[in-house]
């Protein structure tokens, strides 16, 4: 069962035993910034330079090494999810990229000399997607008590203060780590898929806590699927969407009941975007039950207005022909609801109330994908 058809069983009063199930597969899917990728690229003819200083991808800045290649023409690198070339193409946009076969530009420089070569992954004998944290188990709402908007990665256009908005991050019930609470399952070598790939979990990720434990996993980036990974645009610049999936073995009545915990189950800290203070808790049943998992759209409104707002400011570039929304890019975050002064698209978000306040949130979160892992 998906982790998703186990909750809507349990929501639905039906009784569900380890006889039942042999596997419960859970996943996350969002703004996850300690992805990087580690690989080789070939840049010009043997002899052609003797290592290279500095190299970028799709103008994507990324770190030459650690082995230097000597006087071989290809370059080791590692390049960060949070590296851009601007402030609407980041690593994330760029792992995409590669993932999907488009061709890449490629520029070294070795000595105060440029070098060019185009690639696209088949030309790429090893890349792989390491991840220095993922799937935080509940992370946090964030709000902005400050009267100014401040520019974070946690909000597209800016986090308006004072508590006026929140950026809401977490997929609830169905993260893998929420569904293993005493970790029988997950730990390292556990098989997993890294944005779709086949991959393995290395051990804790950095920040991990006991209350908010996160992993760190690899795979084989020539195997992922680029509907399951992506860039967007924040506020303060793009980051990296990336997903990772974890099938939970049912082995007995401890694991089938780690796995029953429902989003009003979990907690949810509201904290201070800056220095995340804690203000109060709610918990994942406030965000998702009750408010839209995907954006509804009203043509007939559509103005064409020559700068659409909502086209401009969508932080994948899912809108085209100003109300087409692209299922596959699209994060559902509610940008374009509050955007479009048409209201060609809205979506029940929700509101979290405050001791002194009602705070509209948003959210990174895609449609309810389900994702199968195969064992073999
Ligand atoms: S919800 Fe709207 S703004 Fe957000 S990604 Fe989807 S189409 Fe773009």
């Amino acid at each position: 069962m998906t982790a998703a058809e186990l909750k809507s069983m349990i929501r639905d009063g039906q009784e569900v035993t380890v006889d039942d199930v042999d596997v419960v597969t859970t996943a996350t899917f969002g703004v996850m910034s300690g992805t990087m990728v580690v690989m080789m690229v070939p840049v010009a003819g043997k002899y052609s330079f003797e290592k290279a200083d500095s190299i970028w991808l799709n103008g994507v800045p990324a770190q030459p090494g650690p082995c230097p290649n000597e006087r071989l023409g290809v370059v080791d690198l590692v390049i960060y999810g949070t590296s851009y070339a601007d402030d609407r193409y980041g690593g994330g946009h760029l792992f995409r990229d590669l993932v999907r076969g488009k061709e890449i530009d490629i520029l070294v420089v070795s000595h105060g000399k440029s070098y060019e070569n185009q690639v696209t992954i088949d030309d790429i004998e090893c890349a792989r997607i390491i991840s220095t944290r993922l799937a935080f188990n509940n992370y946090y709402a964030l709000i902005n008590p400050a009267s100014t908007t401040l520019s974070t990665i946690f909000s597209v256009t800016g986090l308006k203060g004072p508590f006026t908005e929140a950026s809401v991050s977490g997929c609830g019930e169905i993260n893998p780590l929420q569904n293993d609470p005493s970790h029988r399952t997950i730990g390292v070598g556990t098989r997993v898929l890294l944005n779709g790939a086949p991959g393995y979990i290395i051990g804790k990720g950095t920040r991990a806590s006991p209350t908010k434990p996160n992993v760190s996993a690899f795979a084989d980036m020539k195997k992922m699927d680029p509907a399951m990974m992506g860039g967007v645009k924040t506020s303060n610049g793009p980051e990296c969407l990336t997903s990772l999936a974890v099938p939970i073995p049912v082995l007995d009545e401890e694991i089938l009941s780690g796995l029953k915990v429902l989003d009003h189950n979990i907690l949810l800290p509201v904290s201070d975007v800056n220095g995340r203070t804690v203000h109060t808790e709610v918990n994942y049943g406030h965000i998702w039950e009750g408010t839209d998992k995907v954006i509804r759209i009203e043509e007939g409104k559509c103005l064409k207005h020559p700068e659409c707002r909502a086209m401009l400011m969508c932080p994948t570039e899912a809108i085209s022909n100003y109300f087409v929304i692209n299922k596959e890019l699209c994060i559902n975050c509610g940008t374009c609801t509050v955007q479009c002064p048409a209201g060609v698209f809205s979506a029940t978000l929700g509101t979290i109330e405050l001791a002194h306040a009602k705070v509209n949130y948003f959210t990174f979160r895609p449609p309810p994908f389900k994702f199968f892992i195969e064992f073999g």
